[in-house]
């Protein structure tokens, strides 16, 4: 691969396999990976990228690949996106971290006024920035715990919040990101969800049922008056894209605000365009006091933040937030270049288009595998949720037998869900129509060898 080779919005948009997947030379590199990288770091699809762009990754051995993964919804406006490039570009060259408590830049203070605008609500509200998601979510409980003087927190089934010590119990999933990793942070209470496909007394129930039990338990077994924070994603990612029926976030966000319970909004999944709205709340109208962002902010550069009422987030002392590179500023002239594209291209909109075409063609796949238990999902944030015929029972075997004849034919898909039964699709949301529909042939042609074969 030659030192001028470009990713970007240029690369050729064209699924390409000239090897078998993975090929020789990304095999190679895997043994040099083993022999180095610590196990504990996973990998989904052995092949080593040389660039990507538009809807495409192109590996060592020249195959390109279609990308229904965005590197875990980062990569929303595309891998190198020209304005990323470009205004990252010019950052690197005048400078690269000052710190910006040490001294500071405008672009941070661009990207804290662009989250102002940008997340729900017309109040005034701040920002502080930093480099992970699991560290915007740990900031965001810190800033809740100073402003309320309260210290319980309350969480939900299936929710991921990162793998950091507070996030781990905040987390609820055991394997892989709290086994043996214990003891976790205390005052941490976990709630039930509104998970539709799977309430016992059905989906037109669970959110008015579930919201019910999960202020129940936050009444009886913690005390609303302990309780600094309530955490919840409003579409919930890695536990399974589980998308709560209308009218079960505004209950919980209306028993935060009777109670004096700051609701924190994880949309760090779910922000910057994914889901058809700037932000899954914008969906239901609901208003978060903080907001806690990262992955699709700066186009693929480490980047968080949480945003909120400004007497909220000015409750934590000076020195009390912050850390080296938190708001390093090519990270934010990133996120500047991700924004313009959001806006100029009509991010939402183009999630939106993605949700319509995936939805009806997922849809009639459904009709023919029984083993299709749910489709769902909004905008450009879709999964599909595997069981036995006939059951609700999860079939992770052939959710993960799926996503590797996918791999094999060249479409990066990944999964997701407690029980591991749950294909997940985050495509770039500048994705050519061609290739997303490649993508779903691909979908089709796996369910239908994977599901003869058992
Ligand atoms: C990915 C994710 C996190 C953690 O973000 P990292 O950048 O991996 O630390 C937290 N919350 C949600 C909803 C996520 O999807």
């Amino acid at each position: 691969m030659s030192a001028l080779a470009h990713g970007g919005p240029t690369l050729a948009q064209e699924r390409r396999l000239v090897t078998e997947i993975p090929g020789p030379l990304s095999r190679e590199l895997f043994e040099r990976r083993n022999a180095v990288v610590a196990n504990g770091v996973s990998t989904t699809l052995p092949v080593f990228v040389t660039q990507a762009g538009g809807g495409v990754v192109v590996d060592v051995d020249g195959n390109s690949l279609i990308d229904f993964g965005s590197g875990i919804a980062v990569t929303s406006v595309g891998n190198s996106a020209e304005a990323v490039v470009n205004r990252a570009a010019e950052q690197l060259r005048r400078f690269t971290h000052t710190c910006f408590m040490v001294t500071p830049y405008e672009s941070y203070v661009a990207v804290c006024e662009q989250l102002a605008e940008l997340t729900p609500g017309d109040h005034a509200k701040k920002s502080a920035l930093f480099n992970s998601g699991a560290e915007a979510v740990e900031n965001a409980v810190k800033i809740a715990r100073a402003y309320t003087k309260r210290q319980a927190v309350v969480v939900f089934d299936h929710g991921y919040h990162g793998r950091t010590n507070l996030t781990m119990a905040l987390t609820a999933k055991n394997m892989p990101y709290k086994d043996g990793f214990g003891p976790f942070a205390p005052e941490v209470y976990r709630v039930p969800m509104a998970y539709p496909f799977h309430w016992p007394t059905g989906p037109d129930n669970c959110a008015e049922e579930a919201a019910a039990q999960a202020i129940s338990q936050i009444e009886k077994q913690v005390g609303a008056k302990n309780v600094a924070a309530v955490v919840i994603e409003p579409i919930q990612g890695e536990g399974g894209f589980i998308e709560p029926p209308l009218g079960f976030l505004p209950r919980i966000a209306e028993f935060c605000k009777a109670n004096g319970i700051v609701f924190i909004a994880d949309e760090i999944q779910t922000g910057f365009c994914r889901t058809g709205d700037w932000f899954a709340c914008d969906h239901e109208g609901i208003v978060p006091d903080l907001v806690t962002t990262a992955k699709g902010l700066a186009g693929g550069l480490p980047l968080a933040g949480v945003t909120g009422r400004a007497e909220i987030m000015d409750a934590a002392h000076a020195g009390g937030l912050g850390g080296t590179y938190g708001g390093n500023p090519v990270a934010c002239a990133a996120a500047l270049g991700a924004l313009d594209t959001m806006r100029a291209q009509d991010l939402p909109g183009a999630a939106r288009r993605i949700g319509e075409i995936m939805l009806p063609r997922l849809g009639k796949l459904a009709e023919r595998f029984a083993q299709i238990g749910e489709v769902r999902g909004r905008g450009a944030m879709i999964a599909v949720e595997l069981v036995k015929p006939g059951t609700k029972d999860a079939d992770a075997d052939l959710t993960a037998r799926i996503a590797k004849a996918c791999h094999a034919q060249g479409l990066i898909v990944l999964t997701c869900g407690t029980y591991g039964n749950v294909l997940r699709f985050l495509p770039p949301l500048v994705i050519g129509e061609d290739l997303l529909n490649e993508g779903l042939d691909i979908i089709e042609a796996a369910f239908e060898r994977e599901t003869a074969q058992a």
